[in-house]
């Protein structure tokens, strides 16, 4: 079993609906529903199943967290405010106990990938062990100032668990997890401060998480040694925080648009794309045009190979939403 769950999908700051725009949805899905002539309560669940799942419950508003289970071992990158919706979960097992372990992979420490870490609970129970692991050297920095006034009123020093620091080295691929066969693999994004994605092996099975990065390097030549990141993959997360033109204009802003995902995919033979990172700016709307966009894009760049003759991979790409979970 390896599998990938999305607790959080939006870029850069929590995005909840304000109560107009939930309002909004409600109105509409009204008008929709008696547009179709629908009239009695065993119509709903037809109606929500033909919608398009962003139509009916959105792209998700929390921030990067994602987690991993590889047989008996389990870990977590980005502690973003998706940490959430993952925590009642961590708490029914030995980490509401004070007697569990967990692994958290850190991709940088900008807000939208650590917020989630004050709120996490299990940090404030003695016996539980905490393992930080991340290739910047300034991380027990980072969490020292994290857990000091007045950005939060308790100290690191107080925290009741252990905190366990970890410094993962470039491109070194290091075994995760006592019972071993899950490979996990630091690669440089391209982002304005050093990011780090991961590539994850598992039993012949890979996925990338490649966010936040603007992919300013798409060759093989440019990608250099962050090339294995890409190669071969079954799934690759990326960030697709913007349209095309937005890109171009937000340039050296560290975010990408899904065309760039697109283009790596088609090139390294990658099966499955989930394009997150939400732009916390834009609508349901915007993100779904994005992804039509995207779309348009991916069909032009298929009949362009075909037409040079090549015979063009096909990838199952999306913009994923929150909740999204991969089964390789
Ligand atoms: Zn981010
Ligand atoms: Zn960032």
């Amino acid at each position: 079993m390896f599998k990938l769950k999305l607790w959080g999908t939006r870029g850069s700051i929590p995005t909840p609906y304000t109560p107009e725009e939930v309002e909004s949805r409600i109105r509409d899905l009204f008008h929709r529903f008696f547009a179709r002539k629908h009239h009695a309560l065993e119509d709903v669940e037809p109606f929500l199943h033909e919608l398009q799942r962003h139509e009916f419950g959105g792209w998700g508003g929390n921030t990067a967290c994602v987690e991993v289970k590889a047989g008996d071992t389990q870990l977590i990158i980005d502690a973003g405010s998706g940490l959430k919706g993952l925590l009642p979960e961590l708490m029914k097992g030995p980490l509401g106990r004070g007697q569990g372990e967990v692994h958290f992979y850190f991709t940088h420490f900008h807000w939208d990938h650590i917020i989630g870490l004050p709120f996490f609970t299990p940090l404030y129970i003695p016996g539980n062990k905490i393992h930080l692991h991340a290739v910047q050297k300034d991380l027990p920095a980072m969490m020292k100032t994290l857990f000091q006034k007045p950005f939060f009123p308790v100290p690191l020093e107080s925290l009741g668990a252990t905190i366990v620091y970890h410094e993962l080295e470039p491109r070194k691929p290091v075994t995760v997890g006592a019972q071993g066969g899950l490979t996990l693999t630091p690669y440089l994004l391209d982002h304005p401060d050093p990011c780090w994605g991961y590539r994850l092996d598992y039993q012949g099975k890979s996925a990338a998480y490649c966010v936040d990065t603007e992919g300013t390097r798409i060759s093989e030549l440019l990608l250099g040694d962050d090339l294995p990141m890409y190669q071969h993959l079954d799934l690759m997360i990326f960030d697709s925080q913007y349209t095309i033109e937005e890109a171009i204009q937000k340039m050296n802003w560290g975010h990408a648009a899904a065309a760039i995902g697109i283009d790596l995919a088609l090139r390294e033979h990658i099966r499955k794309v989930a394009f997150v990172h939400h732009d916390p700016m834009a609508s349901d709307q915007k993100i779904a045009d994005a992804e039509k966009q995207a779309r348009e894009y991916y069909h032009f760049e298929i009949k362009a190979l075909s037409k040079s003759g090549v015979k063009a991979p096909h990838v199952d790409w999306f913009f994923a939403r929150e909740g999204d979970e991969f089964s390789l």
